[in-house]
């Protein structure tokens, strides 16, 4: 120790080893700063801040050490050999590596990277050492300097232990103290464990005090510049990677751009741009973007505006904004962009949403509504007329209901796909609801070129929704009102639209009808007529009417259809076929079926002739429960004999809920009543129907026979119609026989029953067993003058 101490005060110069002292501690504090800064990096910077700190740590422990030397005013002068004395750095810097590879990756190894650093200041020490050209024997004292090495390692550990384990700037300050103490400790014991023997057969070497002096301020100096320039770096790249992640950390795409061309820019804005960061910078920004206000890209704006990518994905959507900045002293344009392509197309979605149905496409009644309004506003300020097409589906509830929602949909699809190849360009096409689609549409030509669009319409509908091709088909009919001819507003011109669609609807489907006044008037009949019919029971208007149905092959009378009638105290006699549809559609059908019912029933059961009664049953009082219930109380109070007792049902009563429908009809024929297709051939899928449901008899529609004379087809219709019932077992009646030429061609056809005006009108069915006193006055009606008054 003592030895040391002598080294260092009597054989130094004392101020040339305070600048080795303070290269040292300069040297520590920005090799620990710089390991600081590694440690902060990311992986791929980590590796080149150690590199640094090597150097940082190397160079200052080798200047430290070159210093003193020079600070030596031993006995013997001293010179050094340029080759050793670099070496000697290079071998510091390669140590301190080593040591920072092991050291920095893993803290376990902090004995080994302190025992690294220790051994490359030594073999630095020895290699400069071995640099030193003096006219004298050089010789060791290892025992001495074993023990420095020892004192330096535990310093190098401590000051590694001290890095890992404090916090802030003590990080910096207690390692790089410690390692100094260890440098110096090293660096003097080995300094004072070389003995230089003179040697007088040695050449003399020769160095002048401002060698010395020159040497040192230069290698100071150099030492101190370095150690500035590492720790300027630090500071700066932390400055600028703060800035950057800074930068990177924000959703929008950043670029800065100086004298037109891009200088900077953020990861995002790279991204954005679909290019990487090196391809971007340099170039002027228009070339990248163009915005949609027409102005140069870094043009200063008050607000944001849209811009699009000029390479890349062009369809997206960019939000741009520019603001003027100081940067580096001149003022540049920062430009921020935002990507809204995906926002842009959400709020595309929701409005069209909000203005579409979602189905078909079509516009909705809401947006129908916005547009009706704005036509009717530019009739009247132009004087342009246009009109309203409202269309209903035929059958839609029946494919609906019998083929299941999804080919519901579908026909919907194809409907909305027909009225959208009809249309014109500025038409509007919208779904209103269920199976209610409305057109608004612009023509010249008055009412005319309206019919015409109907026609074209049904055209299609005609060609593309074939029934016989396709059991899914629906048909179309369509109401026309003219603006501003049938209502001045909106509300009226749509209750007008809808009131000559029911016109349309009730003038055989598939066809087009105008609006006109008289309609109106039906319109309010049509209601009145249903208030009537909520009080004719009880006012007792109502009577039956009894048609017979004969047997061909023996032509006796097998049956009586129970038909009803009303007698209306200021219309007269009202035809079922008006009243039917008007009693259905209100739900007042529930109480007169119930009525006809227990009426035909109890007549029925009065006859002298035990044949059978059949009664019309509605598709409505299908759809409750508690028909087979009611039967069978009505055949108990009656004392009819089930076998006597046939329901007509016809196939629309089987379209809802065919599993409540199969239950219902199974527990009537439990009951021993008999059940008939009526209206056969109209409805759908009939085969089907035939085979589900158990049906005892089949009843071709009328409609038929009617056109049988002169139509082949409806012919081949019945041939088919008798076919299959003969196939399934069940007979087939055929009613409305009007002409012996008829009669004969379904004898020919194979038909088990007849009824019709030729065998027998509704009448008042046979004679009872004893009088009936409340039986209207029974007479053939006068059929010809009851359609004539109320034909639609
Ligand atoms: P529908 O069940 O097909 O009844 C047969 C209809 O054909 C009756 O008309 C009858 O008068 C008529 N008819 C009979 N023979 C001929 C003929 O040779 N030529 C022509 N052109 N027609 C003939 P009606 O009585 O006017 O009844 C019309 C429809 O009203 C019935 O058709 C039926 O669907 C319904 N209906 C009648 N009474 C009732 C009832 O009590 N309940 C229910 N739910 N519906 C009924
Ligand atoms: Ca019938
Ligand atoms: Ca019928």
């Amino acid at each position: 120790m003592f030895t040391v101490l002598e080294c260092v005060t009597q054989q130094h110069q004392s101020s040339i080893v305070l600048v080795a002292a303070a290269i040292a501690l300069t040297g520590m504090f920005a090799f620990f700063h710089l390991m600081l800064r590694a440690e902060e990096s990311a992986a791929e910077r980590r590796r080149n801040w150690a590199l640094i700190a090597a150097f940082a740590g190397g160079l200052s422990v080798w200047a430290t050490h070159f210093v003193a030397m020079l600070a030596y005013e031993g006995t013997v002068a001293i010179g050094f050999d340029w080759l050793f004395t670099a070496l000697s750095s290079a071998l510091a810097v390669a140590g301190f590596r080593l040591a920072l590879a092991i050291g920095l990756s893993r803290p376990r190894l902090l004995l080994g990277a302190a025992g690294l650093i220790t051994m490359s200041v030594a073999v630095m020490h020895f290699v400069g050492m071995a640099g030193v050209r003096a006219a004298a024997q050089v010789r060791f004292d290892w025992l001495s300097i074993a023990v420095g090495a020892v004192v330096a390692f535990v310093m190098f550990a401590g000051a590694l232990a001290a890095f890992m384990r404090l916090a802030g700037w003590r990080r910096i300050l207690v390692p790089g103290s410690v390692a100094v103490i260890g440098i110096c400790t090293l660096h003097f014991t080995t300094m004072s464990a070389t003995i230089l023997a003179p040697d007088p057969a040695l050449p003399a070497v020769e160095t002048g005090v401002f060698d010395r002096i020159w040497l040192t301020s230069a290698i100071s100096a150099v030492t101190f510049l370095v150690l500035l320039v590492l720790a300027i770096a630090v500071v700066v790249d932390r400055y600028l990677v703060d800035l950057k992640g800074f930068a990177n950390a924000t959703l929008d795409g950043l670029a800065l751009v100086q004298d037109g061309r891009i200088v900077e820019i953020n990861t995002k804005f790279a991204q954005l741009c679909e290019r990487r960061e090196g391809d971007i910078v340099g170039l002027p920004p228009n070339l990248l973007l163009k915005a949609n206000d027409g102005q140069p890209v870094d043009a200063a704006r008050q607000r944001p505006v849209e811009a699009t990518p000029q390479i890349g994905e062009r369809h997206r959507i960019f939000e741009l904004a520019v603001h003027t900045i100081d940067y580096g002293g001149r003022p540049c344009q920062v430009i921020a962009i935002r990507d809204l392509t995906e926002k842009r197309a959400a709020q595309r979605k929701v409005e069209y949403l909000a203005r579409h149905d979602m189905l078909t496409g079509l516009t909705n009644r809401s947006m129908f509504q916005e547009a009706l309004e704005e036509a009717l506003t530019l009739s009247r300020e132009t004087g342009e007329a246009f009109a309203l097409l409202s269309l209903d589906l035929d059958r839609f509830k029946a494919v609906n209901d019998l083929f299941g929602h999804a080919e519901g949909d579908r026909v919907l699809r194809d409907v909305a796909e027909i009225l959208r190849s009809a249309i014109c360009e500025g038409d509007v096409v919208a779904r209103l609801g269920g199976d209610e689609f409305i057109i608004l549409a612009r023509r010249v030509g008055g009412a005319d070129a309206y019919g015409a669009l109907a026609e074209r319409i049904l055209a299609i509908f005609r060609e593309r929704m074939d029934l016989l091709a396709d059991p899914t088909a629906v048909g179309v009919s369509i109401g026309i009102a003219l603006s501003p001819k049938d209502g001045k507003d909106a509300e009226t011109l749509m209750h007008s639209a809808d009131v000559a669609l029911y016109r349309a609807k009730n003038s055989g489907r598939g066809v087009h009808a105008f609006y006109d006044r008289t309609m109106d008037h039906e319109a309010r009949e049509r209601r009145q007529l249903e208030n009537d019919l909520r009080q004719a029971i009880a006012r007792e208007e109502f009577h039956l009417l009894f048609q017979p149905i004969q047997s061909i092959a023996d032509e006796t009378v097998v049956g009586y259809e129970a038909l009803l009638r009303w007698d209306h105290p200021v219309r007269g006699n009202v035809s079922p076929d008006l009243f039917i549809p008007i009693a259905e559609e209100s739900g007042i059908i529930l109480s007169i079926g119930e009525w006809v019912l227990r009426e035909a029933c109890r007549q029925a059961a009065g006859w002298r002739e035990p044949c059978k009664v059949a009664v019309n049953i509605s598709a409505v009082q299908f759809r409750l429960p508690g028909l087979a219930f009611l039967v069978c109380t009505v055949l108990n109070e009656t004392g009819l004999a089930p076998a006597r007792l046939e329901l007509e049902v016809t196939e629309s009563a089987l379209l809802k809920d065919r599993r409540a429908t199969i239950e219902t009809l199974r527990q009537l024929k439990a009951i021993g009543v008999q059940i008939v297709m009526d209206d056969f051939g109209t409805g759908y899928s009939s085969l089907s129907n035939l085979q589900a449901f158990p049906f005892d008899r089949l009843k071709i529609d009328r409609s038929f026979i009617a056109s049988m004379q002169s139509d082949p087809n409806a012919r081949a219709i019945v041939h088919a119609v008798v076919g299959l019932g003969r196939s399934l077992n069940l007979p087939v009646t055929a009613e409305g026989i009007e002409t012996e030429e008829q009669y004969r061609m379904i004898v020919e056809e194979g038909c088990r029953h007849a009824q019709g005006f030729l065998l027998g009108r509704p009448g008042r069915g046979p004679l009872p067993l004893a009088p009936v006193a409340d039986l209207p006055e029974p007479g053939v009606e006068d059929d010809t003058l009851a359609r004539l008054l109320f034909s639609v």
